[in-house]
């Protein structure tokens, strides 16, 4: 594909971190990602940061760590990658989904209050395509109601939340809970190969975090001594020194996904009959991890991806609501019209290609392209 969804940035800074690793044979439980994780709390503005093998991981071991389990249910979005509602499942507690905004696509709070039962131990939100969740009232709910907040972030790493508005309290995503969930696969906007990292101000968590990802061994380091039931959630040192150098570039890389985002904008200016660009809460900073137009109804989305897809141009649907996948259907008896904002918005958007290195000429053909495509229907 001339144009896919999503490219990496890998250059010689990257090649070199790599095989400096691999000559120095520690390619375990060494120096790299002791310094990514110091580097990557002191980015985002936490006390510690746990490095893991994958963002999904990280969610495991955060939920983990903040005790849910068994019996428990957690208050969530169901317009979400998977990874997030799964990661509830897997500590044995219910994913209790939350209908979004259909302005931001991020969980609405307006909705949390009639979910919340004796149950409820937790809000996970998840901070969708680059844009944080309206994190003030989640906040407010969560600490009337004694839950924890637990945030998937894994889409929007850099992004900022102004707390009480212009000129109020800039945070942020991933550092507003107990914890903060960070993920590197290639089409995010820094990768590691695979990877994640946890963050938290509390020492509690961070020490059980990185217990857990190893095998549940004791901190004192004891060998051997395995103190709790554990995993091998460990981040390799190759995939941390790739991060490392990833996270030193992430400034400029932000600086243009936006730029393409503004070319993106300008490019749709004609077309706005046609296609709507993403909207935007005016109360935050958006790191684009991906950039989604919402198509007009009565077109075929099929059809659309396949006439761009003969042009050399990848696009996708994104993000299929979680609530309508078959396993969520069988186990908790979810239908169409469960959650309608979320479907809606499941059902229109499509993801265009968003990476470091396309031009403004690429973004005319691309939109151009797409404009075709719509109007052969
Ligand atoms: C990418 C992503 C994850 C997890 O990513 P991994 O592939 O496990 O690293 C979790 N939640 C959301 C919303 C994501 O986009």
């Amino acid at each position: 594909m001339k144009y896919p969804l999503a490219r990496p940035q890998i250059g010689k800074e990257e090649e070199k971190a790599v095989l400096d690793v691999l000559r120095s044979g520690v390619l375990s439980l060494g120096p790299a990602a002791d310094a990514f994780e110091r580097e990557f709390a002191s980015f985002v503005g936490t006390r510690y940061a746990v490095a893991v093998s994958s963002g999904t991981a990280g969610l495991h071991l955060a939920l983990l760590a903040a005790g849910i389990g068994a019996g428990d249910e957690v208050i969530t979005s169901p317009f979400s990658f998977v990874a997030s509602a799964n990661a509830i499942l897997y500590v044995g507690a219910k994913p209790v989904f939350v209908d979004i905004n259909p302005l931001s696509y991020n969980i609405d709070p307006e909705k949390i209050v009639e979910k919340i039962t004796a149950r409820t131990k937790a809000i996970l939100p998840v901070h969708m395509f680059g844009q944080c969740a309206d994190m003030a009232p989640i906040l407010e709910i969560a600490k009337r109601h004694k839950l924890k907040v637990i945030e998937d972030a894994c889409e929007s790493i850099g992004a900022v939340y102004e707390r009480g508005g212009k000129g109020g309290k800039r945070k942020m995503a991933g550092t507003f809970g107990e914890s903060g969930v960070f993920a590197f696969y290639p089409n995010k906007q820094m990768t590691t190969g695979e990877g994640g990292m946890i963050v938290t101000n509390e020492i509690h968590v961070a020490q059980l975090c990185r217990s857990l990802r190893n095998q549940g061994r004791a901190l004192d380091a004891r060998w051997l001594n395995h103190e709790r039931l554990g995993y091998n959630y460990r981040m390799d040192e190759m995939s941390a020194a790739l991060g490392r150098v990833q996270l030193r570039r992430l400034p400029s890389f932000l600086r243009a996904r936006r730029t393409i985002v503004r070319q993106y904008e300008a490019e749709l200016a004609a077309y706005q009959d046609l296609i709507e660009p993403p909207r935007l809460s005016p109360e935050s900073t958006h790191s684009w991890f991906l950039y989604a137009v919402r198509l007009p109804r009565h077109v075929s989305r099929t059809k659309v991806i396949e006439r761009l897809r003969k042009q050399g141009i990848a696009s996708k649907p994104y993000v299929p609501s979680i609530h309508l996948f078959g396993f969520y259907r069988a186990q908790f008896g979810y239908a169409e019209g469960d959650f309608p904002v979320s479907e809606e918005a499941s059902a229109r958007l499509l993801a265009l290609p968003l990476y470091v290195g396309l031009t403004r000429s690429d973004i005319s053909v691309i939109i151009r392209a797409l404009s075709h495509a719509l109007h052969e229907e």
